[in-house]
């Protein structure tokens, strides 16, 4: 680290430590150690993960979930529905058999009930954009659940429900 930041014309003449102890950083510091000062810097922190860089470089578009959001991503409601499957399925015995049942019981899962999952997912991100909040959003999703998406009218009708509840 000292030699990338010495290359760079930033090595302070009191030096630094490698880290702040216990990796806790005084708040908005950017020059407080190695690790913070080289988290700093553009190439760093512009530096996209593997992954994105693969996925970006064959064409596709790389977008993220929010962490913690998995009623945004209707794959996590399908994976769900699998599992569930599969755990409700008999045991196997050898690593073949394991293989087999996984692919049977993602297989089994309709397709239709997949559709609805994607349909599921997009009306909690319609009404997100939208400006419900989380509470608001899990509410509006089982009142209007034959919908894709909400319309702004509705979630007028949304937020005067729930203001009288
Ligand atoms: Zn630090």
């Amino acid at each position: 680290m000292e030699t990338i930041i010495r290359e760079r014309n930033l090595w302070p003449t009191t030096g630094l430590n490698a880290q702040c102890e216990g990796f806790k950083c005084e708040l908005n510091r950017t020059d407080c150690c190695c690790r913070r000062l080289l988290f700093s810097q553009p190439d760093f922190t512009s530096q996209k993960s593997h992954l994105e860089e693969y996925i970006t470089s064959r064409g596709h578009t790389c977008d993220f979930y929010p962490k913690f959001h998995c009623e945004l991503n209707f794959i996590e409601q399908y994976w769900g529905a699998a599992n569930f499957r599969y755990r409700t399925s008999q045991r196997t015995c050898d690593m073949d058999a394991m293989e087999r049942n996984v692919l049977s019981c993602l297989d089994d899962v309709p397709l239709l009930q997949i559709q609805r999952y994607a349909n599921r997912s997009a009306r909690f991100i319609s009404t997100y954009v939208q400006g419900l909040t989380g509470g608001e959003a899990a509410w509006a999703n089982r009142q209007y659940h034959g919908h894709r998406t909400l319309p702004p009218s509705m979630i007028l009708e949304v937020k005067e429900a729930l203001r009288k509840a």
